[in-house]
C-alpha cells in the first residue's frame, strides 16, 4: 500500500502525520475515502474527511454552535477542504465562527486556519502557546519540502507521473489498467496539494494558552484544556461538560493509536485524565467517533504494558541490549488483534506505530 509505506517514511522523516482508521469490528480501513458527517447532538458535528493524498489524512473537524457564536476544532490538511467545511457550516447555522480551536500543530489539523480567517474576519484562532510556536517553526518548512522536486513527495510524484505516462511501475514492470488508473488518482490528489501549498497561509493561533480556557458560546460552554503532553508538546482537548462530549486530537485516534514520536511516558497520564472526565462521546483526531471511555482506557492500557515489557527487557540484559532485540522481545500479539483486527493496512500501521513506540521507550529506559 502507497499510503502505509509512505505514512511510515513521512512519519520517520518529518515526525507528522496522524493517522485514521475505524473500528476492527466494523472492518474500517486506514484509507478514508469517504466524507461522514455526524450530528452527536443538537448543534453539535463531526465531519470525517476523506484522505487527501495517499501520504497524508485529514483530521476531523468539529463544530459547536452557540445561541451567540460558533466553535471549530480543527481545519484539515488542505484549505479547499477547510471551504468546503465552512460552506456546511454556513448551512447549519447562521451564527458567526468565533473561535478556531487548533488540538495541536500537526499540518492535518491546522492548514485552513487562514480560510476561516478569511470567512469570519472576526475569528480568533485558539491554541496552546507551544503549538502556536510549532506552527509557525514547523509547517511553513513541511510546505517548502513538499513542493521541492528532490523531496520525498517530488520523488512520489515523479514515480506516479511515470506509471501514468507510460504504463511502468518504478521497479521498471509493466502495471495493469486498475493500477495505472489508481496512480492517475494518486497523482492529481498529489498535484491538487501541490497546487494548494503553493499559496497556503500558515496562521498560527492568535490566543493561546497553556493551562485551559473557558469559553461561552452562549448557552453552551466549552472548556479547553491541556491535560499533559502526549502527542505533542501542546496537546489540547476541548470539552463540553453539559454534554459530556470530549474532542480528543489526535491524543486519542481509533483503531490504531497513533505513537510516532511524541511523549510516550507522560501519554499514559494524559490518557488518564481523559478518561476522568468520563466522556459519553469521544471524537478521536482521527476515525469513528467513539461511544464512551472505553477505547481511551484501552490504549493506556496498552501503552503501560508494552512499557513495562521494554522496561523488564532493559533491565534483564542491561542498556547495552540492541534495540532490534527489544523489539523482537515484546509482545503485541493481542493487542495487535484488539486494536488492527483483520485489516492488513491497520495491522501494517499498528506495527509501525508501536516499533516507534518502542524505540522511544528503549530510550527512556536505558536513560534511567
Ligand atoms: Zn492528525
Amino acid at each position: 500500500m502507497i499510503l502505509l509505506h509512505s505514512l511510515r517514511r513521512l512519519a520517520a522523516v518529518a515526525g507528522l502525520v496522524g493517522l485514521a482508521a475505524a473500528s476492527a469490528v466494523r472492518a474500517d480501513s486506514v484509507n478514508t475515502r469517504e466524507l461522514q458527517v455526524r450530528e452527536l447532538a443538537s448543534g453539535v458535528y463531526t465531519i470525517r474527511h476523506p484522505d487527501p493524498t495517499d501520504d497524508f489524512p485529514d483530521g476531523n473537524t468539529t463544530v459547536v454552535v452557540g445561541e451567540r457564536e460558533v466553535l471549530v476544532v480543527d481545519t484539515c490538511y488542505l484549505p479547499s477542504s477547510a471551504d468546503a467545511d465552512i460552506a456546511r457550516i454556513r448551512q447549519w447555522t447562521d451564527k458567526p465562527v468565533r473561535w478556531v480551536v487548533n488540538t495541536h500543530w500537526h499540518n492535518d489539523h491546522v492548514g485552513g486556519n487562514h480560510r476561516y480567517r478569511l470567512a469570519w474576519p472576526g475569528a480568533d484562532v485558539v491554541g496552546h502557546e507551544e503549538t502556536r510556536r510549532m506552527i509557525a517553526a514547523r509547517v511553513p518548512s513541511y510546505v517548502r519540502r513538499f513542493l521541492m522536486p528532490d523531496s520525498t513527495f517530488g520523488r512520489q510524484r515523479e514515480t506516479l507521473r511515470r506509471t501514468v505516462d507510460s504504463g511502468i511501475d518504478e521497479k521498471g514492470k509493466p502495471v495493469d489498467a486498475a493500477a495505472r488508473k489508481a496512480a492517475a488518482e494518486s497523482l492529481a490528489r498529489l498535484e491538487r496539494a501541490r497546487s494548494e501549498f503553493g499559496s497556503i497561509v500558515i496562521e498560527p493561533p492568535t490566543v493561546t494558552f497553556e493551562t485551559g480556557l473557558r469559553i461561552d458560546l452562549g448557552g453552551r460552554i466549552v472548556e479547553l484544556k491541556h491535560l499533559g503532553r502526549g502527542n505533542t508538546g501542546g496537546d489540547v482537548v476541548a470539552w463540553l461538560p453539559k454534554e459530556r462530549i470530549l474532542v480528543a486530537g489526535d491524543l486519542v485516534d481509533h483503531p490504531v493509536p497513533y505513537a510516532f514520536g511524541g511523549y510516550p511516558g507522560e501519554w499514559i497520564a494524559t490518557l488518564d485524565r481523559l478518561a476522568a472526565l468520563d466522556p459519553l462521546v469521544v471524537v478521536p483526531g482521527h476515525g469513528e467517533v467513539l461511544r464512551g471511555k472505553g477505547h481511551i482506557e484501552r490504549v493506556a492500557a496498552l501503552l503501560r504494558d508494552v512499557r513495562r515489557q521494554v522496561n523488564d527487557v532493559v533491565d534483564r540484559h542491561g542498556g547495552s541490549y540492541p534495540l532490534e532485540e527489544v523489539q523482537k522481545a515484546v509482545d503485541l500479539g493481542a493487542a495487535r488483534r484488539a486494536f488492527a483486527g483483520d485489516d492488513p493496512d491497520n495491522g501494517e500501521f499498528f506495527d509501525a506505530s508501536m516499533a516507534s513506540l518502542i524505540r522511544v521507550l528503549h530510550a527512556e529506559a536505558r536513560a534511567r
